[in-house]
């Protein structure tokens, strides 16, 4: 597929317009936070809306165990090589097992899961020479996905 240069709060701002619907069905609100720095990444913006959809909805599905809340999806520079994506959710947190276990093809707890989701994720900001962190704890989760930046790429 095409590779272009893409500003990153774009996508954002796509993908969290498309998770809406979901997130207000769980009582569950997102908010936003982007650098003010226009962040371009070399992307193949298909498949990185597809990484971000993937962990913004696992997201809203953990907090509908709990009385909904809020996510938090934000970008930030870092350096001036990289940006960093984060989303942050208060849902109940992924026990150190099942840690282990995410990103495995199939893995799921969910009744009605696929259990591709972080596995398919993985492989696309892989191949966007990205890398992606998982943290948490009691309090929620916090993905952050880190792309180089395309003014980076010679
Ligand atoms: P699925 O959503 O179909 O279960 P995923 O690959 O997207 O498959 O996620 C795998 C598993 O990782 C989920 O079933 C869930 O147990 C765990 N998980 C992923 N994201 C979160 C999160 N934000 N909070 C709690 N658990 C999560
Ligand atoms: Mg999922």
């Amino acid at each position: 597929d095409k590779y272009c240069k893409k500003d990153i709060k774009g996508i954002l701002q796509h993908v969290v317009a498309l998770t809406k619907s979901q997130a207000i069905l769980h009582d569950v609100h997102i908010q936003t936070s982007f650098s003010k720095d226009s962040l371009e990444v070399l992307c193949d913006e298909n498949k990185l809306k597809q990484v971000f959809i993937n962990f913004i909805k696992n997201a809203i599905e953990a907090m509908s165990y709990t009385d909904g809340g809020m996510i938090l999806v934000k970008s930030e520079k870092v350096g001036d090589q990289s940006v960093i994506i984060r989303i942050i959710d208060q849902g109940p947190g992924i026990p150190e097992d099942i840690l282990k276990k995410i990103g495995e093809p199939f893995f799921t707890t969910k009744e009605n899961g696929t259990g591709l989701g972080v596995m398919v994720s993985f492989e696309i900001v892989k191949q966007h020479d990205g890398e992606v962190q998982i943290n948490s704890d009691s309090n929620g989760t916090t993905i952050s996905i880190t792309l180089p930046l395309s003014s980076s790429l010679s």
